[in-house]
This record gives C-alpha cells, structure tokens and sequence, in this order.
C-alpha cells in the first residue's frame, strides 16, 4: 500500500501566501521520484482556485463539508459542489469539528454518506482524550466513533482512516510510536471484522498529532502507520517536503 501524507492549513494563510506555498511545493514535488501520495486540504474558499494546480501523486481535498444535499442551507457547501471544483478527498470528524462546531457521532455519519455520494474520497478522523486515554481503553473510544461514522455502509471503498489522538494535537506532545502502532493495530483489527480482512489489509491508516521532520521516520516506520495527517508541519514548504520524503524512503526502502 502506499503511504499518503496529508496536510491540513485548517484556518491559516491568505490566498496570497497559499498560492506562494503551492508553486513552489508543486515545482519540487515533481522533482522527487517517490511513491508517497501527498495531499493538501486549504481553507475552503480557495479550493476552486488551487485545485487547478496538479502535480504527479497530488491532490487536493477540503477539510469538511455539508451534511446536507443543495438546497436552503445559508453558508453550506456541498459535497458535489467541492468535487466540482477538482478536489478529490474530505476530512471529516476532525476533533476541532467535533469540539468547537458541535459536529456528533451522527453529523460525521451524514457527512460521510455526502461526500462518498459525491464520490469523494472520506478521510476520517479519530482520536481520544487524554481524560479517555487514561481510562484504560482508548481503543475501544476510537472503535466505537469508526463504528458510528460507518453504520450502514456496505463497504469501505473510498475511507481513509487518519488517528489522531486530540491530547497530540496541536501541543507539540506526539504519541510514541508504540502507542500509535498498539492503536493502528486494534483500528485494523476492527476493521477486519467490520469489513473483512481483505478490506483491512488495504486500510490506509494515518497518524496525526504533531507530527513532524524530527519524529516522522519513526511514526512512519511502524507496520500499521501508512503516513501522516500534518497539521502544523504542512504549512512550511519545506518541512512538508521533508515528510514527504521521509515518507518515500521508508516507502522505497
Ligand atoms: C491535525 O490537526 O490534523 C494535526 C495533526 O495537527 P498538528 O500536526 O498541528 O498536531
């Protein structure tokens, strides 16, 4: 499987600074000859525009859309309407949608039937609390939001799962390897009862929550990590261009 490393600007940059980002990130993302599939999700109203910038194992996506279809929904965008403009992918459930826009277990099971409709591709977001993780079982917290977000579905085509413990978001404090691997492990587990092992097999599994140049490799290297969701260290080029190289390596190696 390959690896993917995905950026998320969440609500950074001006369409100035986005564009002096892309030319450059693009330009030398075509000079490396990698397998990594990268990914870069900006703030929403610049997506018509940047998604007319392409590079070979790129693409763009948007970090969430409506639980809605079109109609009288003052604000909203669609689905359809970011596949439209070019964009290939949405994050949903992100911890920051759930925590400050009230997004519940069954908003992101709505917003997940939207953007596989619109064929979009899903990557969903999950993670514990630290309050949670101290619990004791942190696996079953994250199963159980996997559990909600595709009640129904039939299949896993088109699902991404990115884990990211919220207690590592944002706060400079990465979960150890171990834990991330423990948890991509019991992820893939569920997944292969949920949906069969062959589907679990293919299960992309991203680990997020400051990851960085200086921690990748070792996040990465893990046998159930299949790349990263970035925060922070997708807003610089060339930190990004460094995971993505970190990413190629272990790829290749
Ligand atoms: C994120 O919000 O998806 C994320 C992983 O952020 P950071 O890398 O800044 O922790």
């Amino acid at each position: 499987m390959r690896n993917i490393v995905a950026g998320n600007w969440k609500s950074n940059k001006l369409l100035n600074e986005a564009q002096e980002f892309t030319d450059p990130f693009l330009s030398a993302l075509n000079e490396l000859t990698g397998e990594t599939e990268v990914v870069i999700a900006p703030p929403a109203p610049y997506l018509a525009t940047l998604a007319k910038e392409g590079a070979y194992r790129f693409s763009w996506a948007a970090q969430q859309c409506s639980a809605h279809g079109f109609g009288a929904f003052t604000g909203e965008f669609t689905a359809e309407m970011l596949r439209s403009t070019g964009v290939q992918s949405v994050l949903i459930g992100h911890s920051e949608r759930r925590e400050h826009f009230g997004e519940t277990d069954e908003v992101v099971r709505a917003k997940v039937e939207q953007a596989l409709a619109a064929r979009l591709r899903v990557f969903l977001c999950c993670g514990e609390t630290l309050e949670q993780r101290e619990s004791g079982r942190p696996e079953d917290i994250v199963c159980a939001q996997l559990e909600h977000a595709t009640t129904g579905l039939t299949d896993a085509e088109g699902l991404v799962v990115a884990y990211e413990p919220i207690w590592a978001i944002g706060t400079g404090r990465t979960a150890t390897a171990d834990q991330a691997q423990s948890m991509h492990a019991a992820i893939r587990g569920w997944w292969a009862e949920r949906f069969g092992p062959d589907a679990a097999a293919n299960l992309p599994i991203l680990y997020g929550g400051s990851c960085k140049p200086s921690n990748a490799a070792e996040l990465f290297s893990q046998p159930d990590v299949n790349g990263g969701l970035i925060g922070g260290a997708s807003l610089k080029v060339d930190d990004f261009l460094d995971l993505v190289r970190i990413a190629d390596g272990l790829q290749n190696g």
